[in-house]
């Protein structure tokens, strides 16, 4: 085998809710290491991926993974020719690949990528779902971060954001995650304009492009897709429907696929954000080191955490501090 995994429960903080789901306790995540390499992934059924997908699809790619293990491209692409979809499995073996290539030549990714490492934007932290006044208490215990991510899609959406506006006022990113519909969509934002919001993500359902238009071309937020982009190849139909996208790991791939679609968002004169799903500091740096290039960060699915296996990027007000190590730069915890 060339792929060793591991299944790994992350406990939650808080439990964690978002429109379309049940309230969750902990998070499977499932960690691989290839010839000293460490990568991460966590499926999403949303996404048609779960452990087992995941653990069947190592099997298949195990032997395609020899003596080419430097050339990343060569690799990423024997894979998608063998078994399309399936990313969140490509993208822990990306990450492996490019953490394994980072400490073979010794430097830190974004110095692989010719990053720099002071040009990391603050990440925003996402409120989930709750109760109002629960929803105001976790605010408060979210004194640290400077930008906040809060999670709508319910009939109480501004009874929420006008409960948490009377507790802080930071910057705020709404994220509706696909519950309006587009007449619905365009009612909220405008009745969310006086509450100072940043930004709207995925307002609308994710194959509805007519959808989204609709609701950028009605309202003056920035509308972000998430649900709606996968790939880079999802981004030339989206244009003129949104004003940016969010990147996720486990939705495109990996490393090497999220690069595409920054290039291919900004020829396209697209904003760009990098977001997360519930992760370990394995998976949250490894996208860190891609925020360089990125207008937003949302990568604080490591901070829901209570059991974090891992020590990588760090947070100064906010702002995301990249390891100097080699690779993604992460250690287990207590090693530091
Ligand atoms: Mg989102």
């Amino acid at each position: 085998m060339n792929i060793h995994h591991k299944i790994t429960d992350l406990q939650l903080v808080h439990p964690f809710k978002i429109a379309r789901r049940a309230v969750d306790q902990f998070r499977q995540v499932i960690s691989v290491e290839i010839d000293g390499g460490l990568g991460e992934t966590a499926p999403a059924r949303f996404y048609g991926e779960t452990v087992e997908t995941v653990q069947i699809a190592f099997e298949i790619f195990d032997s395609l993974l020899n003596d080419n293990l430097d050339a990343i491209q060569t690799v990423m692409a024997q894979l998608e020719s063998v078994l399309g979809g399936n990313s969140a499995a490509k993208s822990a073996i990306d990450m492996a690949l490019h953490d394994r290539l980072g400490k073979a030549l010794g430097v830190p990714l974004y110095r692989l990528w010719g990053l720099d490492p002071n040009a990391t934007p603050r990440t925003s932290f996402t409120i989930g779902l709750d109760e109002p006044e629960i929803m105001q208490q976790k605010v408060r215990e979210a004194a640290p971060y400077p930008i906040l991510k809060i999670k709508l899609g319910t009939p109480r959406d501004l009874e929420i954001i006008r409960a948490i506006r009377e507790v802080t006022d930071k910057p705020i990113y709404v994220d509706a995650n696909t519950a309006w519909t587009p007449k619905e969509a365009v009612r909220k934002i405008r009745a969310l304009v006086p509450y100072d919001i940043a930004l709207i993500e995925q307002p609308t359902k994710p194959d509805d492009l007519e959808g989204l238009k609709f609701v950028r071309e009605h309202t003056d937020l920035p509308i972000i897709a998430d649900e709606s982009v996968k790939h880079a190849a999802d981004i030339p139909a989206l244009v003129g429907c949104v004003d940016g996208v969010n990147i996720k790991l486990v939705k495109c791939g990996g490393l090497l696929e999220a690069m595409r679609i920054i290039h291919v968002a900004r020829a396209h004169g697209l904003q760009v954000m990098i977001g997360c799903m519930i992760e370990s500091s394995l998976g949250i740096t490894a996208a860190a080191h891609l925020t360089p290039l990125v207008d937003y960060a949302d990568l604080d699915g490591h901070l829901l955490v209570a059991n974090d296996p891992y020590v990588g990027v760090t947070l100064e007000a906010g702002k995301l501090i990249l390891p100097n190590r080699p690779g993604i730069g992460v250690v287990p915890k207590g090693d530091t």
